[in-house]
């Protein structure tokens, strides 16, 4: 490398890592800067551990100014018109003077295979607005990994003054209940006249939704809707009540032609008052920052102990006695973990 090249490339580096300075990053999020939120969300994503600690830096600088946005989690089965929704939806809430976050988690994606959500061109006209922004979230090595950092970018898009996050993920999997345990609002987007009514859509879904939209409720299919709609409609009557105090209601849209979607915003606007008025949603966001500390406190101890020699190899031994029969995998975990907290009180 010439000298001329190798100052250039010095400089450019110097130049990269000040702008990935925690406080230079944060002053951009606060500025409502895009670019400097998707350097701070990449920061997130990467793994190596000056890259972490910055994001953690940042976090901390990002946490104040957080839980300012109503938070939404979209879900349905590949196909139900969920990127089509969110692209309606997303220029309605613009037109309310609002901007707009979408974070879509793929459950697909992290087994390095096909992914459901990141293939496509999606939401080519909310991509482009001007108050959007629309970000796959990383993929990781788990669910809960990626579930994480899901959770963090939402503060960072909190404290660029996105005022709705939207969360999307896939209709498959288990990644529902984790999006359920990271918004204000589950919206469960289905279709009609797909054979069965509750089409690949586990009950336990259902249960956790707070709106349920029949989509493509347009052309020769508004009647199938509008039957599929009194169909759930009576479904979500069996259900207990919510802990919300919040009856659940069905209705039906075209997110193609653009028809009811703003009832769907006035349904979660209805939502949200009426959540904040009987104290749910702000015990809910208390009980959902718990559920992440707990979670997040597991998933490093598992890691601290699974990186040490000796317990993996204790690990295996018990692994081969559950195959053998000769213990309970509970009594194996059991006594894996007193041995190994007697083995540090000595
Ligand atoms: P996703 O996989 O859930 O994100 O679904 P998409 O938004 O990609 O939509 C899947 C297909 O359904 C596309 O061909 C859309 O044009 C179509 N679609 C989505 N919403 C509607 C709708 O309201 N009515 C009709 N007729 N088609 C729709």
């Amino acid at each position: 490398m010439k000298n001329a090249q190798k100052l250039d490339w010095v400089k450019k580096r110097k130049e990269r890592r000040e702008s990935q300075r925690p406080e230079i990053l944060f002053e951009g999020i606060r500025n409502g800067d895009v670019g400097s939120l998707s350097l701070a969300i990449t920061l997130l994503e990467s793994s190596l551990v000056s890259d972490q600690d910055k994001a953690k830096e940042l976090i901390r600088l990002c946490l104040p100014f957080s839980g300012n946005s109503i938070r939404i989690g979209i879900t349905g089965v590949p196909g139900v018109g969920k990127s089509t929704f969110i692209e309606a939806f997303g220029q309605h809430v613009i037109s309310q003077d609002k901007k707009i976050a979408v974070l879509a988690i793929d459950p697909t994606s992290q087994e390095g295979g096909g992914s459901i959500l990141g293939d496509k061109t999606r939401m080519n006209v909310l991509s482009q607005a001007e108050n959007a922004f629309i970000r796959p979230t990383p993929s990781g090595k788990s669910l809960g990994g990626v579930a994480r950092k899901t959770r963090e970018c939402i503060l960072l898009c909190e404290a660029a003054g996105f005022d709705i996050i939207v969360v999307e993920t896939v209709g498959v999997g288990q990644s529902e209940t984790l999006v359920h345990s990271m918004v204000d609002f589950f919206l469960l987007l289905m279709l009609a006249g797909a054979g069965d009514e509750l089409q690949g859509i586990k009950r336990g879904i259902m249960e956790l939704a707070d709106l349920l939209v029949i989509n493509k409720a347009d052309g020769e299919n508004i009647k199938k809707a509008n039957l599929a709609a009194k169909e759930y409609k009576n479904a979500l009557h069996l259900f207990p009540p919510n802990s919300n105090e919040w009856i659940p209601k069905t209705m039906t849209c075209s997110a193609l032609e653009n028809e009811n979607i703003t009832s769907v915003w006035t349904e979660i606007n209805n939502f949200i008052n009426h959540t904040t008025v009987n104290g749910w949603l702000e015990k809910n966001r208390k009980n959902q920052e718990i559920h992440w500390f707990k979670e997040t406190l597991v998933d490093n101890i598992l890691h601290h102990f699974l990186d040490k020699k000796e317990a993996k190899e204790e690990m295996d031994r018990f692994k081969d006695l559950i195959m053998a029969k000769t213990i309970s995998p509970f009594e194996a975990a059991e006594k894996l973990f007193t041995n190994w907290i007697k083995d540090k009180n000595k």
